[in-house]
């Protein structure tokens, strides 16, 4: 059993309780790590650890040039740990060794992206309509950010925000998930070893209304950075309206993944699978809602249900896996709670549908992959987020209709176009209501390239050169040069 610490001031730290939390793992269902069961105290110190790290000169004092540089190393470092990273992420989350290890050599791109552009946040000098005057904008940092990232994919959901709000200059507090912390513990290390501050990056463990929903409300947060269910995100955003706080809300979505006929259906199958059962399906951007072209209907679902029937189930370590077990027990009742929600609404069950007893899946909490064909844009199966391996097929005739359906969604995060008609993948590109469209592709992910959501799917984008700006304040500095002050009773 290994037992974690906080880390705070570029130290180990216990809960001041001195209680824990037991860390399981999702394939052998039993508990292999201790994590402390962090409270208001801690957020407490954490923040103020923050904030004198935000002052020190050693941060403060920096130049962008600097701290681009120390990003880079960071990234290297990331790099150089890729394999023990992921492992700690598989041994939390259940995640595939095969997909955590390609994501973690990925991962270091965020923070030579934003290190690169630490320096190039520039200013501006205005134009003014008023003689002998000077104005200028500077971009300056927050402050304290806090960050609360949610167990499906913990390294790389904190590295979106941590990359950009570090490049900015400010300091920061992570709240991971209570299910999935240790990986962003030892991460968090790599920073010290890295050359940054003591205090510049820190994190506290526990339970979200214990120890996040303090470090939220603290007056002395000035952005909070949040991913997670469209719940939590409600209550975050209603927690920091008191502080008037600056909120970003990467949430949940019921994305369409759409199948013209004239797609390349190769791909295509290939699509839609990718888009719900890798990662178990466990993505805020599953493509949990299979649109097809009735004239393909049939056939490409035959080819679907093939194809994940196909798929190997087993130890997420083997990097010959490809569909892993479902991350906490909670959530394991959800999926199939939800199975059962679309077989009562009348849907016909193609595939799957219950617990995966397979020998190769022990004691883990495996779902089958499940695929439910007759399934109607109004029932619950359609509209709610299940977050696990359950497709809903959902046919259409025309491209108006395929628009319809796809929008009919309180959520926008992100959707799937599969057509090799240009102007047809243009029009759909235009009218989906979401954050993201793929056309013949799914899944692509780039630090480059702006995510988040549209409508139920949260507020704010992460990646992309604007990310930056947006742990940034901008003060506009007015010079006067005239020798003389006219009258102080009207307006300059
Ligand atoms: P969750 O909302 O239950 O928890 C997310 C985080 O919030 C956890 O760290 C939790 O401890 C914390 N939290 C809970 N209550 C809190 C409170 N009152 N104050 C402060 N913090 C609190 O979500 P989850 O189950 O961990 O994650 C799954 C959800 O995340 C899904 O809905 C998924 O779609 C979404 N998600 C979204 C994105 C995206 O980029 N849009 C990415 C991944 C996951």
């Amino acid at each position: 059993m290994e037992h974690f610490q906080m880390y705070i001031g570029g130290e180990g730290r216990d809960a001041a309780s001195g209680e824990w939390i037991e860390s399981q793992n999702p394939f052998t269902g039993e508990t292999w790590a201790m994590i402390p069961r962090g409270g208001a105290e801690d957020a407490a110190y954490a923040v103020g650890v923050a904030e004198e790290a935000f002052r020190n000169p050693a941060w403060r004092d920096l130049t962008p040039t600097a701290r681009g540089a120390l990003l880079r190393r960071v990234g290297d470092l990331i790099a150089d740990n890729a394999e023990r990273l992921a492992e700690a992420e598989v041994r939390d989350n259940g995640k595939l060794k095969l997909e955590m290890y390609g994501q973690l050599q990925y991962v270091p791109q965020w923070y030579y992206y934003y290190g690169g552009l630490a320096d190039k946040v520039e200013g501006k000098t205005l134009p003014i309509d008023k003689p002998n005057t000077f104005a200028y904008t500077r971009h300056e940092p927050l402050g304290v950010c806090a960050m609360i990232t949610p167990w499906n994919s913990p390294i790389l959901l904190l590295s979106f925000k941590l990359s950009a709000a570090l490049a900015a200059g400010n300091t920061v507090v992570v709240k991971p998930s209570e299910f999935t912390s240790t990986s962003t513990l030892e991460l968090a290390k790599l920073f010290t070893e890295a050359g940054f501050p003591p205090g510049v990056v820190n994190v506290v463990t526990g339970y979200g209304p214990e120890v996040g929903e303090p470090l939220v409300t603290d007056d002395r947060v000035k952005r909070v950075a949040f991913t997670g269910s469209e719940a939590g995100g409600q209550r975050v955003y209603q927690s920091a309206a008191a502080g008037l706080k600056k909120v970003s809300l990467e949430l949940g979505g019921k994305s369409p993944n759409i199948v013209f006929d004239d797609a390349n259906l190769d791909n295509a199958v290939k699509g839609a699978i990718s888009g719900i059962f890798a990662a178990t399906g466990q993505t805020c951007i599953a493509g949990s809602r299979l649109l097809v072209q009735r004239s393909i209907h049939d056939a490409f679902v035959g080819r679907v249900v093939e194809f994940a029937k196909s798929a190997k189930m087993g130890n997420p370590m083997d990097m010959s896996t490809e569909v892993g077990p479902v991350t906490t027990p909670p959530q394991f009742e959800k999926v199939l709670k939800y199975i059962d929600i679309a077989k009562d609404e009348g849907c016909e069950l193609r595939l799957g549908g219950a617990p995966a007893t397979r020998p190769e899946c022990g004691k883990g909490w495996f779902i089958e992959p499940t695929i439910f064909t007759g399934v109607e844009n109004k029932m619950r199966i359609a509209q709610e987020e299940v977050f696990g391996p359950v497709l809903s097929v959902i046919p259409f005739d025309t491209d108006e209709q395929a628009l319809e359906i796809a929008n009919d969604v309180l959520y926008g995060l992100a959707s799937g176009v599969w057509t090799q008609n240009l102007n047809r993948a243009h029009r759909m590109a235009h009218g989906i209501e979401a954050g993201t469209v793929w056309v013949n592709t799914y899944r692509a992910m780039s630090m480059t390239t702006p995510f988040g959501g549209y409508k139920r799917s949260g507020l704010g984008k992460e990646n992309g050169t604007d990310q930056i700006k947006e742990y940034m304040d901008v003060k506009t500095v007015w010079i006067d040069m005239n020798d003389e002050f006219p009258s102080p009773f009207s307006m300059r």
